[in-house]
């Protein structure tokens, strides 16, 4: 079973985060895909399907699709000064 789409277990230990956003209150977040309760199988396409939105409280339906997720585009460690270091 063999295609192109990035599941959850793809991005889990990498540090790479899930960005999630709602095409219709403009949400625009990252989270931790450790954070989510699905299966590391799941695609990402699907995990947009099960999220309903944290600030609009939309989901995905026939109606419309607002809810999108992809992996955190921004590249990783892009110089130290983009980094913060907590404690
Ligand atoms: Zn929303």
């Amino acid at each position: 079973m063999q295609n192109n789409s990035v599941v959850l277990g793809d991005l889990i230990g990498t540090g790479k985060k899930l960005e999630i956003g709602c095409f219709k209150c403009r949400l625009h977040i990252y989270i931790a895909p450790e954070c989510l309760t699905v299966s590391p199988a799941t695609p990402l396409p699907c995990i947009a399907a099960l999220l309903r939105c944290p600030q609009c409280h939309s989901i995905n339906q026939e109606a419309g699709y607002p809810i999108w997720v992809r992996p955190d585009a921004r590249p990783p460690r892009m110089g130290a000064n983009s980094i913060q270091v907590g404690l």
